[in-house]
C-alpha cells in the first residue's frame, strides 16, 4: 500500500479529518486486515468513539494504542501535518519551527511532539548492515581542545557504521557509546552489522574480538597523520562530519548528552532516506514507523 501524498494539497485533502487519518493508520497497522488480539478473529466493527470492535469477542481495539498517538489528546490531523512539516525540513526539523507551523500554544508541547517523532524514526527490527561495512567512533559535542582523538571528556563518543557501496556510502547505523571498550563497541557492531560481514576499522584493540563473535575483519592499523586516518576509513569519516555540520547548524551544537540518542536517530533517518525522491515518501516512511513503534521499548 504506498499511497501517499504528493503535495501539501494532496495532504490536506486526504487527511482532512481524524476519521480519515484513523483509517490510514489501521490499513498500515493490519496491512492484511484487522486481527484481534484477544481470540484472532479477523472481523470488526468500528465504534463512534473511533475503535474496532472485534465481531466475535466484543474485544476493543484502538489503532493508536502502542504507537507514539497513544496518548495524544490532540488531534491525528494535526499529527499528520507535523509529521508532514518534519519530514519537508530538508535539513531537520526544529521545535520552534514546529510550534510557529502548527500554531502550538507551547514551545514546550512542540519539543515534546517533535521527540516522539524522533523516536518513531528508529524503525524497531530493522535489518542490519551487510557487505562490507566501516565501523569507527567520533567525539561529539562539547568544545574541549585537546586530549586527543578518543578522549571523551564532556563531549559524547558516537559508533559509527557505514556500509561500502563501490565509492559510496549505503546505509549507515548511529549509537551513542559509553566509551571505546570491546565491551562498548562489540554490542554496537552486533546490533548494527549481520554477522559474516567484513568490518572494516582501525588498529583499535577493542574491534580484535571481532572474528570470535563472527565476524570477517579488515583490520588497518594506522601510524601517522589525522589525514591518514580518514583516507583508510573515508565513509565513516564522511558521515561524522556530515553528523556535525548538522548538529551544529540545524541545531546550533545545542544538543545535549541525553538527548543525543533522539538526534543521532533523526540524522540516521534522513541519511538512509537521502535519495527519496518525493517527500511524500519519507512522510508515509515515518507513518508506517510511527504505527509500529512501542513507546515503552525505544530508549528505554
Ligand atoms: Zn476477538
Amino acid at each position: 500500500m504506498e499511497d501517499y501524498p504528493r503535495t501539501l494539497l494532496e495532504l490536506e485533502k486526504q487527511f482532512a479529518t481524524d476519521e480519515a487519518c484513523r483509517e490510514y493508520l489501521a490499513r498500515l497497522r493490519w496491512p492484511k486486515g484487522f486481527v484481534c488480539t484477544g481470540c484472532t478473529g479477523r472481523h470488526a466493527w468500528s465504534t463512534k468513539r473511533g475503535l474496532w470492535m472485534c465481531a466475535a469477542c466484543g474485544h476493543q481495539v484502538s489503532v493508536t494504542a502502542g504507537t507514539i498517538f497513544q496518548d495524544a489528546r490532540s488531534s491525528l490531523t494535526l499529527w499528520f501535518r507535523a509529521m508532514w512539516w518534519v519530514t519537508s525540513q530538508k535539513n531537520g526539523a526544529s521545535a520552534l519551527g514546529l510550534q510557529r507551523v502548527l500554531g502550538l500554544g507551547s514551545y514546550r508541547t512542540a519539543w515534546t511532539w517533535l521527540h516522539k517523532l524522533r523516536r518513531a524514526m528508529v524503525r524497531p527490527g530493522r535489518d542490519r548492515l551487510s557487505g562490507e561495512v566501516e565501523v569507527d567512533e567520533t567525539l561529539v559535542g562539547g568544545l574541549e581542545a585537546g586530549g586527543g582523538r578518543r578522549h571523551i571528556g564532556k563531549k559524547a563518543l558516537v559508533a559509527v557504521a557505514a556500509e561500502v557501496r563501490g565509492r559510496a556510502i549505503g546505509r549507515i547505523r548511529l549509537r551513542r557509546v559509553q566509551d571505546s571498550s570491546a565491551a562498548s563497541l562489540l554490542p554496537f557492531v552486533q546490533e548494527a552489522v549481520e554477522p559474516g560481514a567484513l568490518v572494516i576499522t582501525d588498529g583499535l584493540q577493542s574491534y580484535r574480538r571481532l572474528p570470535a563473535v563472527g565476524y570477517r575483519h579488515d583490520r588497518r592499523i594506522l601510524l601517522g597523520s589525522e589525514e591518514a586516518v580518514e583516507a583508510a576509513l573515508p565513509r565513516v569519516h564522511r558521515v561524522a562530519s556530515l553528523l556535525k555540520r548538522w548538529l551544529l547548524g540545524t541545531h546550533h551544537g545545542a544538543v545535549s548528552r541525553e538527548h543525543l540518542d533522539y538526534y543521532l536517530d533523526e540524522f540516521t533517518f534522513r541519511f538512509n532516506r537521502r535519495s527519496s525522491r518525493h517527500r511524500g515518501k519519507l512522510f508515509f516512511r515515518l507513518l508506517e514507523q510511527a504505527v509500529a513503534v512501542d513507546p515503552g521499548l525505544a530508549h528505554a
